[in-house]
């Protein structure tokens, strides 16, 4: 399907980008790598008037740390991000959950900012930045405001940042040592979104879980937290029944929507398995990390 017509800026700051937002607001739309924004054009579900093309921005890409916490640019492609020694060092919960996304075609032009600021509910991305508390650094005429993660989403397909801001840059907090992650999914098939998905941390300390972490793609319009399995595990040694409490209590009352691809209690069944399985897999890393 051809594109509609549109017009087309290409900014080389953010100052330009942000003055473009301002101006045109409500009726622009921001080009990152363009793998969730095109087809939406293609299939006319969004109409901008204007795209504002942020590629030729350079200071949106990079990655690096400071004072614990690892900061991403939005511009930075899932694919460098992938790469990252700093990311596989310091993130691992991202960079498990990388690889998981779709292509490496795909990969290789999507933005770890496209993709959190897409806000795609079945996305790996959402639920390792909501398990993480990850901070949002949004950029506006106004100047700069850091939006938790718990902020951040706030539907299908909708954040708190508004039309006439950009999304610059993604913080997410170092891991300490004794933390073990896993980011498990069931798809059709190998590069599908996920049916559901669930990023896990665990921190151990002495052998006990200091902290404990766990949040769902797949199961709601925004990533969902598992905050009763959370307390469940907090304070605890890791065992497998342990891990059947925090299933049940992670799955207790959630009401997953059903689609072509599987029903809400067929999602539930899978949800609870991917908590079994991702505890156990953090568990095992922890230990390795300790
Ligand atoms: C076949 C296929 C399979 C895929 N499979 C998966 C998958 O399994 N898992 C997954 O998570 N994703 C998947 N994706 C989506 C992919 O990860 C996209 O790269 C990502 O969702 C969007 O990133 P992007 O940089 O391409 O953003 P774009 O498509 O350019 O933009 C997406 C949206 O975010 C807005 N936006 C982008 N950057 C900014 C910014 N800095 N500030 C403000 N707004 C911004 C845009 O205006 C647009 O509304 C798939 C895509 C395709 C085509």
């Amino acid at each position: 399907m051809k594109l509609p017509q549109v017009d087309y800026e290409a900014p080389r700051t953010v100052e330009e980008a942000v003055d473009l937002l301002a101006e045109h607001g409500d009726d622009a739309s921001v080009l990152a790598g363009g793998q969730s924004l095109i087809p939406l054009l293609a299939l006319r579900l969004a109409q901008p008037a204007v795209l504002i093309d942020i590629n030729g921005v350079d200071e949106l890409s990079g990655v690096s740390v400071a004072d614990g916490w690892v900061r991403i640019g939005a511009m930075t492609r899932e694919y460098v991000a992938e790469e990252s020694g700093t990311i596989a060092g310091s993130v691992p919960l991202l960079a498990a959950a990388l690889p998981l996304i779709g292509h490496e075609a795909i990969r290789s032009r999507g933005t770890i900012g496209g993709s959190l600021a897409h806000a795609d509910p079945a996305a790996e991305l959402p639920a390792v930045a909501r398990a993480l508390d990850a901070e949002f650094v949004v950029r506006g005429r106004s100047g700069e405001r850091v939006v938790p993660a718990a902020e951040w989403f706030e539907g299908y397909l909708m954040t708190s940042r508004a039309p006439d801001e950009l999304l610059s840059e993604v913080r997410f907090p170092a891991a300490g040592p004794g933390t073990g992650t896993s980011f498990q999914e069931v798809a059709r098939r190998h590069g599908d979104f996920a049916i559901v998905g669930l990023a896990a941390s665990l921190t151990l300390s002495d052998g006990v879980i200091a902290d404990a972490r766990l949040a769902f793609a797949g199961i709601s319009d925004v990533p969902v937290r598992a905050a009763g399995a959370e307390d469940v595990l907090a304070g605890e040694r890791p065992s497998a029944g342990l891990f059947d409490e925090a299933a049940r209590r992670a799955t207790d009352g959630i009401d997953p929507p059903a689609d072509l691809h599987g029903s809400s209690e067929y999602r539930k069944k899978i949800a609870a398995a991917l908590v079994r399985r991702g505890l156990r897999a953090a568990a095992d890393n922890a230990d390795e990390r300790q």
